[in-house]
């Protein structure tokens, strides 16, 4: 049995924004309906014990809300800080506990978090995500996905050795190609970033689906459930939406087993 526990479903400043008074970061800090930390997943499995996707700013957070003290193995989807601004602290975590950490991530994407931060290296183990590698019976394979103006970024896409059933996680990307989105075929769960409902600013500069496009992308796919994360003080929960059947959008420390 695997169970996924979405610790973080805000976009890269997260729910409350700082700055900001509008009337969804105002209800964040009220009542936290709408509180969202950086995006990541924490993943537990009856095999290959607690898998975590993305250590963010709000890393530390996250591992205290789960009631952990580290994670077995990390999953690094881009160099962005808010997928990788918790790394720092993980590595001196590592140090403390004198545990190595085992970190998985795209050969590019360990090169550029180690151009910052060589020091990591001393404390987590970083390994190459170019290739397949099993964890516990699921099998985890990598693609890398346009992250509009911000670049790239990859998604994940994990295939159960034994029964049929296959799920992607993909919390940083907008304009997939016709190539970049076969991965989404035959799906059990997609779970799929979406900052906006309708962002309406020139493509050029936008970096993440909103739910319009989501929409749209899963009528083409038709996975059996979709969940969206990575969501920006633009999405309101309290709001009903008018989703299609079998997609919602995540909720921090929404628990579904898989
Ligand atoms: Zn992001
Ligand atoms: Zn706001």
């Amino acid at each position: 049995m695997t169970k996924l526990i979405f610790r973080g479903t805000g976009d890269s400043m997260g729910v409350p924004r700082v700055y900001c008074d509008c009337e969804v970061c105002a209800e964040a800090r009220a009542t936290n309906e709408n509180r969202r930390l950086r995006s990541s997943l924490q993943i537990e499995d009856q095999d290959a014990g607690t898998i975590w996707i993305d250590c963010g700013p709000d890393f530390s957070k996250q591992l205290e809300s789960a009631d952990l003290r580290s994670v077995d193995t990390l999953l690094i989807t881009h160099a962005h800080f808010d997928h990788i601004g918790g790394l720092v602290e993980w590595a001196d975590a590592c140090r403390w506990t004198k545990q190595k950490g085992k970190a998985f991530a795209p050969s590019e994407v360990i090169g550029e978090i180690l151009d910052r931060f060589p020091w990591l290296s001393n404390h987590i183990d970083f390994q190459s995500f170019d290739q397949p590698i099993m964890l516990g019976k699921w099998r985890a394979s990598s693609w890398r996905v346009n992250h509009g103006k911000n670049g790239y970024a990859y998604a994940f896409r994990f295939e159960h050795a034994e029964k049929s059933c296959n799920w992607v996680y993909c919390s940083d990307s907008i304009g997939l190609t016709v190539e970049m989105q076969q991965p989404l075929a035959d799906l059990d769960l997609l779970v799929l970033g979406t900052s906006f409902y309708h962002e309406p600013f020139a493509y050029e500069t936008r970096s993440v689906y909103d739910v319009l496009e989501a929409i749209e992308l899963v009528k083409l796919w038709e996975p059996k459930r979709t969940i969206l994360t990575h969501m920006s003080h633009d999405i309101d929960l309290r709001r009903g939406y008018d989703l299609p059947e079998q997609m919602e959008f995540a909720r921090t420390g929404m628990s579904i087993t898989i």
